[in-house]
């Protein structure tokens, strides 16, 4: 498909999924500007995530360093720093290279992997400081984090525990570079979607109660984002519905 050709496809796409999600705001009686639509370029071309941002999508969401790391690099090559939302799993040994570039983390889901985020994260504004040696200390980056819960506490999947998720969140609350901002998951296989982000909703509660600008609700996707925004959804992480079918992953 020629650069043009798909961009035109990829502004329809972006304006169908807009125009679904503020009529899912509607059908929920909610204002369509309390959701972010976070768009998940995942296996989609730098190039695609480019011409995203072009046509004004701000928030794009990667679930792997790997292919992350050097599309954010790629895309700030040419002068183009979106909002970028780190939505997958992750493993310590790959914080230190989201640190450099997500604004979100909406996967933390362990006090070891929110201490290792904290603690690359205090590293890099060392290291900047270093270079402008005597002068004030760098003021050091912070990123915005969501606790990831399991709903059906299936863990090997991602995310914490239910019972699990207030300790987490004040573990979170109490590092330095790390603000907790809510929690996020993904709807059980097999499980009603409104049943799903109705128990979320319900960790969100438990959240906000330490502390109380911790509102956000990352959930839903291409398939189940209308059930998760009459459920409260304050961000919805959509793929599909924009950038079309995925290759299947190998
Ligand atoms: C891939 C992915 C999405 C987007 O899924 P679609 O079905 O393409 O909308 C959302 N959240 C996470 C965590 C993902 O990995």
């Amino acid at each position: 498909m020629t650069t043009q050709a798909r961009r035109i496809q990829l502004q329809d796409n972006l304006n169908r999924t807009r125009q679904a999600l503020a009529a899912a705001c509607s059908d929920a009686g909610r204002d369509p500007r309390s959701v972010r639509l976070v768009v998940v370029t995942k296996t989609f071309p730098a190039a695609d995530a480019a011409a995203l941002v072009e046509l004004g999508q701000a928030d794009l969401g990667e679930n792997r360093d790997q292919e992350a790391a050097p599309k954010a690099a790629e895309l700030a090559a040419m002068g183009l720093e979106p909002v970028w939302h780190f939505v997958g799993r992750l493993q310590r040994n790959k914080v230190r290279s989201v640190a450099a570039y997500a604004d979100w983390v909406h996967s933390v889901d362990r006090a070891p992997l929110a201490d290792a985020l904290d603690r690359a994260l205090n590293d890099n504004a060392l290291n900047g400081s270093a270079l402008n040696d005597g002068a004030a200390p760098a003021r050091g980056r912070t990123v915005n984090v969501l606790v990831q819960v399991s709903l059906d506490g299936d863990v090997a999947r991602g995310g914490a525990p239910v019972n699990g998720v207030e300790a987490l969140a004040e573990h979170i609350a109490a590092a330095p570079s790390l603000r907790l901002k809510g929690v996020m998951a993904v709807a059980p296989l097999g499980w009603e979607p409104a049943k799903a982000f109705a128990l979320l909703a319900e960790c969100s509660e438990a959240v906000r109660r330490i502390d109380s600008g911790a509102v956000e609700i990352s959930a839903g996707m291409s398939g189940d984002f209308a059930a998760a925004v009459n459920a409260g959804a304050t961000m919805v992480r959509l793929g599909r519905n924009v950038l079309g079918e995925r290759e299947p992953m190998a």
